[in-house]
């Protein structure tokens, strides 16, 4: 597993599972809907205890 990404993402959003359209050659995939549902879903995480 050495040199394979943290975890893998097939597109949807982690916040609210609505599938997304990826924008090639732009960098970061995309992982939510907005910034803001990206916002709301790392303070989830924090506050859960995972270090997002
Ligand atoms: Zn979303």
């Amino acid at each position: 597993m050495l040199g394979q990404p943290a975890k893998s993402h097939d597109g949807t959003c982690l916040h609210c599972g609505a599938t997304l359209t990826q924008v090639p050659g732009r960098g970061r995939l995309r992982q939510f809907c907005t910034g803001e549902e990206g916002k709301a879903y790392r303070r989830r995480m924090r506050a859960l205890g995972f270090p997002v």
